[in-house]
Parts: structure tokens; sequence; C-alpha cells
């Protein structure tokens, strides 16, 4: 999988591809992720990228040149499944969403920044809006980061334990059960005996239990 992400500040994200399972996936070549200054693609000699809106009002807005130049660069080196918008009012990032985009080949992330981009480059140069929730960020840079992490932990290979994602929440519609680790006993607080049992059986049983309970404390509408 290759991921090109287009921004003003990329340094933003530098950090989040740095580290632990995103940088293991990075560097076992599972895949690539190239984070794209959208200055270098500015058309003028001040190498502007936004400018202020027509019509007026506060807030600048990413011009179409830049980003029009950047995606054609792209794509005239390599093929693209699609071309992603990081946008509050885009479609809510789910898991179900990010499965779906874990088998693509290859796909583009623009990000926005000030008050957004131009509305041309949504009508004409982008194939999907994603937005991480309803709220809104000073930039798609930490939503982007957000999306690819949920997109290459599901990457084969990338998570050492190949079925751990698989027990994660959502992924089968449930919230995950809870977990516990040394010591047995804090200050009082106990792990529930089930889980020092060493009865696989009834540990996965009560896991099974423990998702469903906490599915309908937490989550009840997930599978509508
Ligand atoms: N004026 C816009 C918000 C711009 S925020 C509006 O009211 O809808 C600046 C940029 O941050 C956006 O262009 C987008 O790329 C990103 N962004 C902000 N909130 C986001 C969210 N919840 N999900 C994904 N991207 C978001």
């Amino acid at each position: 999988m290759r991921i090109d992400i287009i921004s003003v500040v990329p340094e933003l994200m530098e950090s989040a591809f740095n580290h632990s399972i995103l940088k293991r996936a990075i560097n076992k070549n599972l895949v690539q992720v190239n984070l794209i200054n959208l200055r270098n693609y500015a058309t003028d000699k001040h190498k502007s990228v936004d400018d202020y809106a027509f019509g007026g009002g506060a807030g600048m807005v990413l011009m179409i040149e830049p980003i029009a130049a950047c995606i054609n660069d792209l794509k005239s080196k390599n093929t693209y499944d699609e071309v992603i918008y990081m946008s509050p009012d885009g479609e809510l990032l789910t898991q179900k969403l990010s499965n779906q985009l874990s088998l693509l080949q290859n796909f583009i992330i623009l990000c926005g920044h000030y008050k957004g981009v131009d509305e041309r480059v949504r009508q004409h140069l982008i194939t999907k809006e994603i937005s991480i929730g309803d709220y809104v960020l000073s930039g798609g840079e930490l939503a982007a980061a957000v999306l690819s992490d949920s997109v290459i932990r599901l990457l084969p290979g990338v998570l050492n334990d190949e079925t751990s994602a698989l027990s994660d929440s959502f992924q089968d519609g449930l919230i995950a059960p809870p977990v516990y680790t040394r010591p047995a006993e804090f200050n009082g607080y106990k792990v529930p005996d089930i889980l020092l049992s060493g009865h696989t059986a009834n540990i996965e049983k009560w896991r099974h239990e423990q998702s469903l309970l906490r599915t309908k404390e937490r989550r009840p509408n997930l599978n509508q």
C-alpha cells in the first residue's frame, strides 16, 4: 500500500509515522507513506498556497492551482484508487470504512487548513471525503494521521499477532472485553478469577459475554 499525504504542514504528521506500530509497518515495507509539502507546488514566485475568500469573511482558503499541480504530478507517476479530502462534513470514519480502505493499493489524502480548500477542488479533484468526527480541527493533518493509523494496522503482517486486530472493538460489531495484566491484586482490586483459571474455553466464553454486555451498555446501536 502507498499513501501520499498532501499538506501545508507535513511536519505535523512526522511523529505519527515515526514510532511504534506504524514505523515498524513502514520499515517492513508493508506500507509506504509520503508526506508532500503543498508549497513545493506553488505556482507563483511568493510560493503562495492560500488566498482570501471571494466574497469576504475571515480565514484563508487553499487555492486550487497548487493542489491540482500536486495531484497531477502524483497521478503522472502512480495510479490511485481514491483521492481523499479530510473534511468535517465528510463520511464519518468507522471501522467498516477503515476495513474497506485497507483493501486499496494506493490513495492520496489531501489535508485542508485554515478555512479549507477552494470548493472546486472538492468538486473536481476529490473522489471521497472523510471526517473523523463532528468537531472542527485546525487542519486535516491529525485527521489524516488518524485515518492512516486505523488503516495501516489492518494490513496483514503489521500487528505481531495476526488475529489481534480482529479482537479489537468494532471489528465484529462488538466492543472489546476488558483486559488485565500483573499484578493479580493491587490495593485489594482483583483480576476476575476466571482469567487466572487457565481454562481457555471458559475464558473465551466470559470474554464474549463481557463484549456483549459492554456493547449493550456503551454502543447499543452498533449493529443498526
Ligand atoms: N471551514 C471548515 C473547517 C475548516 S478546518 C468548516 O467549517 O467546515 C480546516 C481543515 O481541517 C479542513 O479543511 C479539513 O481538512 C480539516 N478538518 C477539520 N476538522 C476535521 C474533521 N473533523 N475531520 C477531518 N478533517 C477535518
